[in-house]
């Protein structure tokens, strides 16, 4: 089972649910951290990285004694890799999100792609026993859906997959919560946070995904926010109150479930209720 845990936008606390989660649900799971920009739930994570392995993505190489300057490759990139003039042909690799479209639209098969490296993944253990990989975007990049797609393809053998995804509702999130069983939503009792949230649940309503919501940072008033998940029939599966001493362990790379029985209870709960759900 995949579970996805992800959230409108940054700092909601969706990687101290997944981590936590990940600390009480048992050894055969993986965890996944598919948040490539930022990646930090190895913070919590007390192993070393045992392996990596580099992600290439490919980019186009014009042949200009064959190109014709029609123009067709640099208007039919949609990331504005290519700018075409009537004399040359400038390609930007790092804008490159490796469709293989240009070389389609090219009258004069003047395109080909070479391959080059735009980050990697790790893989070790979380808790000394759950397998845990992550994936790092090298600075400058603009596409991370080739590192997704590869932390991905780990921890398949696990029998459930908690998969931290980057923050928001565009192209690396999509990427993360295709073929998910269900998608916990971490928001927080503010406006900022529900509307952002109401992107989530509009892209999960798009790709069929069933959801559920988490409230971090539960205590301020929460009337808007689950008239909300009344109208949009989702259960809200779970609240971590707001604390002082919780931050001051998240701070340290603690793990709350550890530290305090009333969280470890919840995520027993929690974990409980999103594999009956799934
Ligand atoms: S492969 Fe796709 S994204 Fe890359 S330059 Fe060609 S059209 Fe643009
Ligand atoms: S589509 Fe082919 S021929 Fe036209 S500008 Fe691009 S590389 Fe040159």
């Amino acid at each position: 089972m995949n579970i996805v845990v992800l959230s409108g936008k940054g700092g909601t606390g969706k990687t101290t649910i997944s981590v936590n989660l990940a600390n009480i649900a048992g050894s055969d799971i993986a965890l996944l951290d598919c948040d490539v920009e930022e990646p930090n739930s190895h913070l919590f994570c007390n192993n070393e990285f045992t392996s990596y392995e580099d992600v290439g993505a490919l980019y186009p190489v014009i042949a200009e004694d064959i190109c014709i300057h029609c123009g067709k490759c640099g208007s039919f990139c949609n990331f504005s890799a290519i700018l075409c003039t009537k004399k040359m042909n400038i390609v930007m690799p790092e804008m490159c999100h490796d469709c293989g479209g240009c070389s389609l639209v090219c009258p004069v098969d003047a395109i080909s792609y070479e391959t080059r490296t735009i980050g990697h993944i790790r893989r070790g253990l979380f808790n000394q026993e759950q397998q845990f990989i992550d994936g790092i975007l090298n600075i400058g990049e603009f596409s991370s859906t080739k590192i997704i797609e590869k932390v991905l393809s780990q921890g398949l053998d696990a029998k459930h997959r908690i998969i931290d995804a980057p923050p928001g509702s565009a192209c690396a999130a999509v990427e993360t919560v295709e073929g998910a069983d269900l998608a916990l939503i971490v928001t927080e009792p503010t406006p900022f946070a529900l509307s952002d949230m109401k992107m989530v649940v509009e892209m999960l309503e798009n790709m069929k995904i069933p959801a559920a919501v988490f409230i971090n940072k539960s205590g301020a008033d929460e009337t808007e926010l689950l008239e909300y998940c009344k109208a949009k029939e989702l259960k809200v599966v779970g609240r971590l109150p707001f604390f002082k001493e919780y931050g001051e362990v998240y701070a340290k790379g603690g793990l709350l479930s550890s530290e305090f029985p009333e969280v470890n209870k919840l995520f027993v709960t929690l974990w409980r209720d999103l594999v009956n759900e799934a």
